[in-house]
């Protein structure tokens, strides 16, 4: 059902210095944009098959900035592509793991995405993506 990671979120306070520290990892800016569904402004920056996705939260009453607030910077969520969003969340209800969205929602890059609770994947923000392209 999981086909890869499509991309690690990272919560930070200021996307420039964010994007600034990868870049002399050297990772290339692809691109940043606004979710204003999260609160969020992202950057991401390929890594091979995979990304890094940078989130800076554009409100104080983000999801990001409240994360942020309890737990500092860093690891936010781990996004796993899926061929079939909606089959793939059925698929984990039945399983008895606990969702954050029943249905898929836009999300940044062009996906639908859906988040399961961190209350039943052992602490882990968890997104499932579909991407598009
Ligand atoms: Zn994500």
């Amino acid at each position: 059902m999981l086909k890869k990671i499509s991309h690690i979120g990272i919560a930070v306070k200021n996307l420039e210095a964010g994007i600034a520290f990868y870049e002399k990892l050297g990772l290339k800016l692809e691109g940043i944009e606004e979710v204003p569904s999260q609160k969020v402004r992202v950057a991401f920056l390929p890594c091979g098959d995979t990304r890094i996705e940078l989130l800076e939260p554009t409100s104080e009453d983000s999801p990001v900035a409240r994360f942020i607030e309890k737990k500092g910077e860093g690891v936010h969520h781990i996004a796993f592509a899926v061929d079939d969003l909606p089959q793939a969340l059925q698929n984990v209800e039945e399983g008895g793991v606990r969702l954050i969205d029943k249905e898929p929602r836009p999300g940044a890059h062009n996906a639908d995405i859906a988040f399961l609770h961190p209350k039943s994947t052992y602490g882990v923000l968890i997104e499932l993506c579909k991407e598009k392209h």
